[in-house]
């Protein structure tokens, strides 16, 4: 039980130090949580979301899920959205996916992993969709590189179509949703210029997001 020991001790560590840097931090949060962002991102470790964005506890909701999908019948994924958006009233939805994804690789390649091959067949579908543009692309690092970026952006039009952000929108809440790519060699976010922050927004974001996207080389590294 040793390495369960050593989570504990760093625990007790942490508190400590939060204590003593601010002595009213755990009072103040454990009264109300105010985030002002969603976080929709891969359960990949090296992938989380507080310590990328540089924010504390408090400060982003988070759902995360292999391949970050969002899916339209999953019950789990719109609970956190609708949450999110009629409770706490977040200002900024960020689907974050991420380059290397092992989800996405599996999808691309076939490769058979077990029951979440089912639930990757939704990446499979986004394949499919882009299948054209996907087969122009030369190198199969690239290719697996532009299928997570397509990812994102289709899951910023998934989360847009929701009736939750429909809702919303057309009660005059401003909440907005972002698709961005995260870069594990570099610790960098890439911004996709999937943008959406209201109804009429999202075919422009998309087309747009799909025209500035290269067919070759990298994205601006
Ligand atoms: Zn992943």
């Amino acid at each position: 039980m040793s390495e369960l020991d050593d989570l504990l001790r760093n625990n007790r560590e942490w508190a400590d130090r939060i204590k003593q840097e601010d002595p009213g931090f755990f009072e103040r949060l454990s009264k109300q949580q105010s985030p002002r962002y969603l976080w929709i991102g891969c359960s990949d470790s090296r992938v989380p979301a507080n310590q990328i964005l540089g924010l504390d506890p408090g400060e982003v909701f988070v759902h995360r899920n292999v391949a970050n999908l969002v899916v339209h019948s999953d019950l789990n994924c719109l609970s956190t959205i609708q949450f999110a958006v009629d409770v706490l009233k977040v200002e900024h939805i960020l689907i974050v996916g991420h380059y290397g994804c092992g989800g996405i690789q599996a999808s691309m390649t076939g490769r058979r992993v077990g029951l979440v091959d089912n639930w990757l067949r939704h990446v499979g579908d986004v394949f499919g969709k882009h299948a054209e543009r996907l087969h122009k692309v030369g190198t199969e690092a690239l290719r697996l590189a532009r299928l997570c970026e397509l990812n994102v952006i289709e899951q910023v039009a998934n989360v847009c179509h929701t009736t939750v952000i429909q809702d919303a929108w057309s009660r005059g809440q401003a909440v907005s949703v972002h698709g961005w790519c995260y870069s594990l060699s570099d610790g960098r976010v890439r911004e996709l210029g999937m943008d959406v922050a209201a109804p009429e927004d999202l075919q422009p974001a998309y087309d747009r997001a799909l025209a500035s996207m290269p067919v070759s080389g990298k994205r601006d590294e």
